[in-house]
């Protein structure tokens, strides 16, 4: 007979070196992991740890902090002991607080060398001290801040010009033989973005940290950074990503899991099919998905449920998920593993799946 269809593939990861961000594996064939920032003042050691552990509940697994005061220098040992993900402390400039984010015990530090050589040349210092702690350090070139010297080179902020400026950056690390980086070159338009980061993986085999800088308010930064992290990931490009959004950090963590969930670079927690609706449904889909999703949030098994709108295709789609409704007449038909196990009336539909869903996870062995 004719042999199956093998499910389609992402390109093969890129092969990189291997960072160790606290536990956490960058490169070298890791899972790509997710990143966030928090909002809060670093100085305010509690906000900032409450932040931290919502963003951990939400599946961030690595955080950054801003050090721009001596005040949050002062913060970083509480933080970085408490904090149950570790901590990437994001200094610029300041050659002295580097040093003491690397003796408070952070995990990494975003340090752009460049910076540091033009006022105060420490970057073999800082090279050795790194390296003593096992600190690897974040090379982060943004359009915004790109150094005059490749502005005036090419004009603006083009993929050139950041990766240019990106491997100088690493190349005054790798003077003092320290190699222990990972790379980002942000710009906000994903075009240039993604052009940067292929040219940046095809010159150097350090891991790359993804992002599309000043992506914008949700709507908009979800968009530009699925678009841009998809096409990169797609290729094999990208060990850690860190969506930037003008909303509370946790909404960034969402997005990026769920940019690795439908690439299946993680595995999928809860998954809604539900249809979008049309001329023929026999029931509110909108609400009907939405009552599901809440109902389901957080749910500690990997269910894909079926939410849809009739039974034309209804039954179809709910059959390839877990779990299922097709509505009709008031009714819907609830799927277990693609058997109809039972029809309720519609007001009994959410409960129903709830139910459902307990069960199969305590098939599945779940607590
Ligand atoms: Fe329309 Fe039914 Fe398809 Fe939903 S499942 S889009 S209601 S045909």
């Amino acid at each position: 007979g004719i042999p199956p269809v093998p499910p389609p593939a992402l390109a093969p990861r890129r092969a990189t070196r291997k960072i160790m961000v606290g536990p956490v594996a960058v490169g070298g064939g890791a899972p790509v992991s997710v990143q966030s920032m928090t909002t809060t003042l670093t100085a305010d050691i509690n906000a900032t740890l409450q932040q931290i552990a919502a963003l951990a509940t939400a599946g961030c697994q690595i955080v950054r902090v801003a050090v721009p005061s001596a005040d949050d220098v002062e913060a970083l040992p509480a933080i970085a002991r408490k904090s149950p993900i570790p901590v990437i402390a994001d200094i610029h400039f300041q050659p002295r607080y580097v040093f003491a984010a690397i003796d408070a015990g952070c995990a990494a530090v975003r340090v752009n060398p460049g910076n540091i050589k033009k006022f105060d040349d420490k970057v073999g210092e800082i090279a050795r001290a790194a390296a003593a702690a096992g600190t690897p350090i974040r090379i982060g070139v943004n359009a915004g801040s790109l150094d005059r010297r490749l502005l005036d080179k090419y004009g603006k902020p083009t993929a050139e010009a950041l990766v240019e400026s990106a491997l100088w950056e690493c190349s005054l690390f790798e003077e003092h033989g320290f190699h222990d980086i990972k790379i980002s070159v942000k710009h906000n338009d994903p075009v240039v973005m993604i052009r940067a980061y292929r040219q940046l993986a095809e010159q150097c085999d350090y891991p790359l940290h993804l992002g599309v800088t000043e992506a914008g308010p949700a709507f908009q930064g979800t968009v530009k950074s699925a678009v841009a992290f998809g096409a990169l990931l797609a290729e094999g490009i990208g060990d850690t990503i860190r969506v930037s959004l003008s909303a509370p950090p946790v909404e960034e963590v969402k997005v990026g899991q769920a940019i690795l969930e439908s690439l299946g670079l993680r595995e999928r927690g809860l998954e809604i099919v539900s249809c979008p609706s049309c001329g023929r449904a026999q029931v509110d889909v909108y609400t009907l998905a939405e009552q599901v999703t809440a109902a389901l949030d957080g749910f500690p098994v990997p269910l894909r449920v079926a939410v849809m709108g009739c039974v034309v295709n209804g039954p179809g789609e709910a059959r390839e998920a877990d779990l299922g409704v097709a509505s009709g007449n008031g009714k819907g038909q609830i799927f277990v593993k693609g058997e109809v196990i039972k029809t309720v009336p519609e007001s009994q539909i959410v409960e129903t799946l709830v139910e459902e869903a307990l069960r199969l996870a305590d098939s599945m062995g779940a607590d």
